[in-house]
């Protein structure tokens, strides 16, 4: 099994032919509202790609959370852990341009009050295989999912997509097993431009470290000197929006499965690979099936 700490956030995305400059009024082509967030994402993600996933979270008590929650549920997610709280739900602002780039604001709502797991939540986590864990909640409340595993010496490996990008509290870094960030999020990290060095500069500070080059595919390292570089699938990329979330999700599933590092890069990628093909965030998240069959 797989634990979920993080964010649900609905998505109210706009496609449009170029986004908008500061102070510039545009007209887009179409409108969606996509179940979304960083934590909902992965959790999707892990679930269609084969696992028994819990998702540990809150949404506001308005219009967009029984929507989330039926999202997660819809894919097999178990939301036994997902509080209901007064207030607004986390809401994403995203903008997606011709050609798959996109722009986001996210606006915390319902994530910005959830507090370290306790209880139940706690016993969850402790009997998964793996937790996943980003920084769109509270940092006190990451830092304390962190560290349950250890605290109840569980085999659960902590897994941490350090987006958005913030400054890590030490420990947190002590308490992670694998980081998993994109190339921007590796270089405000480390201060290190190239990937390469930023890779290098991780591994000081946890003991693997995973960084996705987008379309150049991703880096990976761990301290007892392994080195790979996965190539991305060849593609054409329509909206890149949660790769890296589909990315992690199924990258915990393969590891989850005993997968080496090799073999679980190249699930992982083959994943992420499928999701830029089609629109919007969960909407995009292959399903194992297809996974399997693009890497026959
Ligand atoms: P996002 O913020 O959009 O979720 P990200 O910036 O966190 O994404 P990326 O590094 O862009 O993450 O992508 C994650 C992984 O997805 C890449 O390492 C790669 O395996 C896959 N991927 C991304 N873009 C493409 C693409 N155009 N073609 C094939 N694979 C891709």
């Amino acid at each position: 099994m797989i634990s979920v700490f993080g964010s649900a956030n609905m998505d109210l995305v706009a496609y449009v032919a170029q986004a908008p400059k500061p102070g510039e009024t545009i007209t887009g082509r179409e409108f969606r509202t996509i179940p979304g967030g960083k934590g909902a994402n992965q959790a999707i993600a892990a679930a269609r790609a084969g696992a028994d996933v819990a998702f540990l979270g809150a949404v506001g008590d308005d219009a967009f959370g029984p929507g989330l929650r039926a999202a997660l549920a819809e894919a097999g997610v178990d939301t036994a852990g997902l509080r209901v709280v007064s207030g607004p739900s986390g809401v994403a602002h995203i903008v997606v341009q011709d050609g798959g780039d996109n722009s986001i604001i996210v606006v915390p709502g319902a994530n910005g009050v959830v507090t370290g797991p306790a209880g139940r939540d706690a016993e969850v986590i402790a009997r998964s295989g793996a937790l996943l864990l980003q920084l769109e909640l509270p940092m006190d409340a990451v830092v304390a999912a962190a560290q349950v595993p250890r605290a109840a010496m569980s085999r659960a490996e902590v897994i941490l997509t350090p987006a958005p990008a913030v400054p890590l509290p030490a420990e947190l870094l002590e308490a992670v097993d694998l980081i998993v960030p994109n190339e921007h999020e590796a270089a405000a990290l480390t201060g290190r431009d190239d990937p390469r060095d930023a890779l290098e500069a991780l591994l000081d500070l946890v003991p693997e470290a995973v960084v996705t080059l987008g379309a150049r595919g991703v880096l990976y390292g761990s301290r007892d000197g392994a080195r790979l570089h996965e190539a991305a699938v060849p593609v054409r990329a329509v909206d890149t929006t949660a790769a890296g979330d589909t990315f992690a999700g199924a990258l915990a599933v393969a590891r989850t499965e005993g997968a080496d590092p090799a073999r679980a890069l190249r699930f992982a990628s083959a994943a992420a690979a499928l999701s830029v093909q089609r629109e919007g965030a969960s909407t995009s998240m292959p399903h194992r099936h297809e996974i399997d069959r693009l890497l026959e």
